[in-house]
């Protein structure tokens, strides 16, 4: 599909020039976590707000490489005002994807995915999976997310 991968690079850069939920919520009551990314020098702090089960608010504070940063935005802009368990969800579907070996790698594969089921812009980040270095770049905000909303017992 010719032009596809330019979109994806669109929206990534995107989402690192205008950042979505960016900034700071007051701890407490909402919750910040910070992930960093030592092989890139990635840093970005997660701050999360719930209201019961559901993620009232979230914003993202960091700096890095644009990959790392344009995931933060997309994963906030993804999971907001969503419940516990569709963020949870997500951030699985998310991490399977990033973790597509190359030999099993079918970009149509993702395409046919339901409505339902879509990643949406999200599968604009599947492309980083040719990057294994570049991997812990999209998968940092995720997982500083996932340290807050599951909290390791
Ligand atoms: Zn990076």
């Amino acid at each position: 599909m010719p032009g596809l991968e330019d979109l994806y690079k669109e929206i990534i850069l995107d989402h690192y020039k205008n950042p979505r939920n960016q900034g700071e919520l007051s701890v407490p009551p909402a919750i910040m976590e910070e992930g960093f990314n030592p092989l890139c020098g990635d840093e970005v702090k997660v701050y999360v707000l719930t209201d019961g089960d559901l993620i009232k608010d979230i914003r993202i504070d960091g700096q890095g490489c644009s990959i790392s940063q344009a995931s933060a935005s997309m994963m906030a802009e993804s999971v907001l005002d969503k419940t516990l368990e569709e963020a949870k969800n997500l951030i699985e579907r998310f991490k399977e994807m990033m973790s597509v070996h190359e030999s099993n790698m079918d970009s149509e594969e993702l395409s046919e995915d339901n409505d339902e089921n879509s990643l949406g812009d999200l599968q604009a980040l599947k492309g980083v999976v040719k990057y294994p270095v570049r991997i812990k770049c999209a998968t940092l905000g995720w997982n500083t997310f996932d340290q807050i909303i599951t909290p390791e017992e």
